[in-house]
């Protein structure tokens, strides 16, 4: 048996505060929210990590974000929007199962990013050539 948290959703047994839905995706509030109007936007397929969906999937995943974003701002009012995508354990995914998180922010507080790194233009560059197709 499927014992996937947002499966449980999509098929109705869990219940959930859903703001959006088309045929491949739901959009619903989180549960634990950062900031209020905190979504997240979850496939209707259950795909553990965004390389185990198609490129069209993954298109189509972020077409329905930037449509939840479009609908938050224009609901809320929103200032600003942090997306975050946690894609396996070590980055933080709890549930395993694809979802994007969008969170609105209206004032700059809760931005906690850990502490950044200054690399040198050598190491920018070497690690370019490493990622460029
Ligand atoms: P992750 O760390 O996997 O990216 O985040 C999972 C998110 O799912 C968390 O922000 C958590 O609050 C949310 N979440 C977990 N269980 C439920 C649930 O049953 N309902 C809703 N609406 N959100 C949930
Ligand atoms: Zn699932």
């Amino acid at each position: 048996m499927n014992d996937c948290i947002f499966c449980k959703i999509i098929e109705g047994q869990v219940p959930s505060y859903k703001i959006y839905e088309d045929d491949k995706h739901i959009a619903i509030l989180d549960i634990t929210p950062v900031n209020q109007g905190h979504s997240l936007v979850i496939t209707k397929k259950h795909a553990e990590r965004i390389e185990n969906l198609t490129d069209e999937e993954t298109a189509e995943l972020f077409k329905t974000v930037h449509k939840v974003i479009k609908l938050i701002n224009k609901k809320l009012n929103t200032k600003s929007i942090k997306i975050v995508q946690n894609n396996g354990k070590e980055a933080g995914q709890l549930v395993n199962h694809v979802h994007v998180h969008i969170i609105p922010f209206n004032k700059d507080e809760h931005v906690n990013y850990p502490e950044h790194r200054k690399p040198t233009n050598e190491e920018l560059k070497a690690l370019a050539n490493k990622l460029k197709m």
